[in-house]
């Protein structure tokens, strides 16, 4: 009896685990060493095209890159001292065609245990599929004879089938794997579905443009819709923002481009995003524009949009909503925007406004809940704006040129938060009120991209500390555990005395 192969799991804390190559599939790799509690050393030498994603891991130095052509001797030299320099683990991820690809030192094998079982699915697809109920109705192939490039066509669908579910099932989904699951697995490769639900492979294939919004942070916070698009996309441009957690969940094959956005640069790098996709779209391809959070707050979609009109496209122009930070990241934070008897209204603004200039401060409304974007930077400014008449940046007139008197300030004790890096690991919350926010960001410097929530609403379920003039909560606890959080059970920060507020 031929043996089968058998998926296993290993506990690879601390193992070191050797990645041969540079390109998307190294990258992923990486990933998911580093998700596991591996050290990934990257061999790849110095002329090495990195992928983005591999780059950046190796900036952060979380990937140390060996910048030399692999060697045999590399397998046995460069792993634990534990074990006698043996790496735990090689990942070879250069294409078939690589010569070093067939060095006996790199193979690797399938860890799929049921492999035998799809190639006999395979097997029996293409000898006639006359023992099957369901083909009743004879199809094409019904007693065709069966060549020799019948079965390696056969073969590379079903390596290209596996490694999909390799790649898109979570690793411990696949280690949890049962007979059913291996079950209705191969029932849906047997009725030829796509794992993907993909749009590929229509035979005329005409341009199409998905803008998309990612969400707040944390994939999980991704609709259905934005992964189907991220998983079907020909190509993939990204706004900065996008956090890596959604960038690694893009199939490797496909390109990104991300918006190379810094200070003074944010015109250019958005031209060129709309030249890029205008490119993909005249060549037929899917183009999914990814944003942070929803693309139609404040995330210049409506102008996307009309960009892609003008250029006669917009029969083809797709915008997927994205849960926005302006109302996730209050909730992340134990805020909600609205509450009976305490607040009634949401508003949503920016503490910049266009050309970055600064935009006229909402009035004052007790059952108000507001909600500032892209304002951490000029917090002092915005504080004054809100609480005086005299407007730093002199913005706060009427028509005829007068400090506006009428508008209704926000009282000091007004409560806040400050809501950084919502949903990702290093979420952090500062709870205080319009008094202390400046002197408190001020002190605990910033974390961006972040924005403050200001209202009574910030007080309704997490009471602020009578006596301190803020209080730092760091982290996100993920889903299961966040409902059932308490705030003492939050790693707490420095208070301004210094004192650790536990
Ligand atoms: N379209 C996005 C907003 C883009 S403007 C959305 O709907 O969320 C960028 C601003 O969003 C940042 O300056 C910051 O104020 C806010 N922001 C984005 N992600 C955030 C996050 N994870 N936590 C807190 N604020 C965030």
């Amino acid at each position: 009896m031929a043996p089968t192969s058998l998926l296993t799991a290993i506990d690879s804390t601390s193992h070191v685990h050797l990645i041969v190559g540079s390109n998307p599939l190294a990258a992923a790799r990486c990933t998911k060493s580093i998700q596991v509690g591996a050290r990934p050393l990257l061999i790849a030498p110095e002329t090495a095209d990195l992928h983005y994603a591999l780059q950046k891991r190796v900036d952060g130095g979380e990937v140390e890159w060996l910048k030399k052509e692999f060697a045999d001797e590399d397998v046995l030299r460069l792993g634990r001292e534990e074990v006698d320099g043996v790496v735990d683990a090689v990942f070879v991820t250069l294409g078939p065609r690589d010569p070093l690809s067939k060095k006996p030192a790199l193979e690797i094998a399938m860890t799929w245990h049921d492999r035998r079982r799809i190639q006999e699915e395979d097997h029996l697809a293409n000898s006639s599929g006359v023992e099957d109920e369901e083909s009743i109705d004879q199809t094409a192939s019904f007693n065709k004879l069966v060549t020799e490039a019948d079965l390696d066509a056969a073969k590379n669908r079903r390596i290209r089938w596996l490694s999909q579910i390799c790649e898109y099932w979570p690793l411990r989904r696949l280690a949890a794997i049962t007979d059913e699951d291996v079950e209705s697995v191969l029932k849906s490769y047997g009725s030829n579905t796509s794992v993907l639900d993909s749009t590929k492979g229509s035979a005329e294939k005409r341009g199409r443009i998905i803008l998309a919004g990612s969400g707040p942070g944390h994939p999980d916070l991704l609709t259905r819709a934005t992964h189907k698009a991220l998983l079907s996309a020909d190509v993939i441009l990204a706004d900065k923002l996008v956090p890596s957690g959604v960038l690694d969940l893009i199939p490797r094959r496909t390109p990104v481009h991300i918006a190379r956005k810094f200070p003074g640069n944010a015109e250019q790098a958005q031209t060129e995003l709309l030249e890029l996709g205008l490119a993909g779209l005249k060549a037929g391809k899917t183009v999914l524009r990814l944003k942070q959070g929803d693309p139609y707050i404040y995330g210049r979609g409506g102008e996307e949009y009309e960009f892609f009109r003008k250029e006669g496209f917009e029969g083809v122009i797709e915008v997927l909503p994205g849960i926005t930070s302006a109302l996730s990241a209050p909730m992340f934070a134990g805020i909600p925007a609205t509450q009976r008897g305490v607040s009634d209204q949401v508003l949503i603004c920016t503490g910049t406004g266009r050309k970055g200039k600064p935009s006229v401060p909402p009035e004052f409304v007790g059952t108000r809940t507001v909600v500032f974007l892209m304002a951490l930077h000029r917090i002092g400014a915005l504080v004054k704006d809100l609480t005086t008449w005299e407007s730093e940046d002199a913005i706060v007139v009427t028509a005829d040129g007068a400090v506006d008197r009428t508008r209704r300030l926000w009282p000091k004790t007004t409560p806040c938060a400050v809501v950084e890096r919502a949903s990702c690991p290093d979420q952090r919350v500062i709870r205080t009120t319009l008094e202390f926010v400046a002197l408190a960001i001020e002190s605990e410097g910033s974390r961006p991209p972040g924005l403050l929530v200001l209202g009574n609403a910030c007080e309704a379920l997490m009471k602020g500390d009578i006596g301190r003039k803020w209080v730092v909560e760091e982290g996100f606890k993920g889903f299961e555990e966040f409902g059932a959080m308490g705030v003492e059970e939050l790693v707490l920060g420095e208070n301004k005395d210094g004192r650790k507020v536990l």
